[in-house]
């Protein structure tokens, strides 16, 4: 364990890859700063590459999701993808302070 998950500090960690999650809009927000979301865009991550499988054998088709979590309430569950582009014009710059 790292320190990097004391409360109150570092940017929560995908727990399917350990990546640091980014902030993304959502795209109904009405507010710049109150409507993101915490997703995992790391491409690598299981989670995501897993979901090209599970929704081709599925559903067929080509789309997959990414790991997204509810920085107000904890809540944690899938947004869906159609390509690995999707979705990242929504990703906030990193705030480092
Ligand atoms: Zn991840």
């Amino acid at each position: 364990m790292s320190d990097e998950t004391k409360k109150g500090g570092a940017t929560p960690r995908c727990p399917h890859c350990n990546s640091r999650l980014k902030r993304w809009i959502l795209p109904d927000a009405s507010t710049w700063d109150e409507n993101w979301h915490l997703v995992c865009f790391n491409d690598e991550c299981g989670y995501y590459q897993g979901g090209w499988t599970w929704m081709a054998t599925n559903y067929n088709q080509h789309a997959s999701y990414r790991f997204k979590m509810n920085p107000l309430t904890g809540s944690t569950g899938p947004v869906p993808v159609w390509s690995p582009d999707a979705l990242r014009t929504g990703i906030l710059p990193d705030d480092d302070e």
